[in-house]
């Protein structure tokens, strides 16, 4: 009836004008932070199948607000891209997980590899590649170890000059990650295409593992197909045994998720590496 439609839009309307209120005072929150240095990052391990040494580490991050509450990147990080906030935040957590990262590459003399994620739309930033390059420059940081995680929705955006800047960045040296592998519009024709080292399998596949034949075989194919075009694969969000057991045979090179570690502190980093937090 008429009368219901009603309803409905107020409470659209409602609802919309949470979001943006939410928003807002996100984007407000992220501001601040940025000022008073209120983010900070962890370091999850990744390890090597076949070794089952670690591998190197992938670097996330957090804020906190005014009250010292935490706030997880899935909320804040659509607002700081909404924003372009995130080019700030991207540059921060590179700068400053390779600032301690140099220091764990120095002391422990290992082959470790620092990965970090970047946006999209912080990729198609004209100025991105002089940043990187300034940034390892001022650090002092060996580009092979580092790598940078990217995620498919680039190539939906812009393809020509994503696949432009990733061919810059192998240039100087750095890894990419295709990240979320399976989640986005892959496409096998412009996989080919990439200038990419590494895919990562999302978690949603990995989840699947256990559940039916079909995710199984999904996560199969996917480790074929990596492995046809010469890139090496990682599972991610891999939490158990029994599926740790199922990428063994499956072929997964490495292994990254709570099953070996949950995200954490840089001193708790260097802990796991068995290095003194003196540093
Ligand atoms: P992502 O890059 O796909 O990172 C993996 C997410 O899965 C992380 O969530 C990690 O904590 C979580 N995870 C890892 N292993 C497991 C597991 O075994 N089980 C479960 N349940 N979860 C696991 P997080 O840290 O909340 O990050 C969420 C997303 O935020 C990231 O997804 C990434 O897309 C984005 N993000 C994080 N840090 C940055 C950053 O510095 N820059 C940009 N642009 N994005 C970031
Ligand atoms: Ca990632
Ligand atoms: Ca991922
Ligand atoms: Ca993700």
């Amino acid at each position: 009836s008429k009368n219901s439609g009603n309803v409905n839009i107020t409470m659209y309307n409602r609802s919309m004008t949470d979001t943006i209120e939410n928003s807002v005072a996100l984007e407000q929150k992220i501001r601040i932070a940025l000022e008073e240095n209120n983010l900070y990052f962890v370091l999850q391990p990744q390890y090597d199948t076949k070794t089952r040494k670690i591998r190197g580490f992938e670097a996330l991050v957090r804020m906190k607000d005014e009250y010292g509450n935490i706030i997880n990147p899935a909320s804040f990080i659509p607002v700081a891209e909404k924003t372009g906030l995130i080019t700030s935040i991207d540059n921060w957590v590179i700068r400053n997980s390779m600032l301690f990262f140099k220091r764990v590459l120095d002391i422990t003399n290992e082959n470790l590899i620092l990965s970090v994620n970047i946006s999209v739309l912080h990729l198609l930033n004209k100025g991105f590649l002089d940043e990187i390059q300034q940034m390892l420059n001022e650090t002092k940081f060996p580009p092979s170890n580092l790598e940078i995680e990217i995620t498919e929705s680039v190539f939906i955006s812009s393809m020509a000059k994503a696949i432009e800047t990733l061919n810059e960045l192998k240039k100087l040296g750095v890894c990419i990650a295709l990240d979320d592998f399976g989640t986005g519009y892959s496409s096998l024709s412009y996989l080919s295409k990439l200038p990419i080292d590494l895919l990562k399998i999302d978690k949603s596949f990995i989840d699947e593992l256990l559940v039916s034949e079909s995710g199984r075989n999904y996560v199969e194919a996917i480790i074929s197909i990596g492995h046809i075009m010469n890139f090496s694969v990682i599972s991610e969000g891999v939490e158990n045994q029994k599926q740790l057991d199922i990428l063994t045979n499956l072929g997964s090179d490495f292994m990254q998720g709570y099953l070996w570690g949950k995200p954490m502190l840089p001193k708790d980093a260097l802990k796991l590496l068995g290095v003194s937090d003196e540093i």
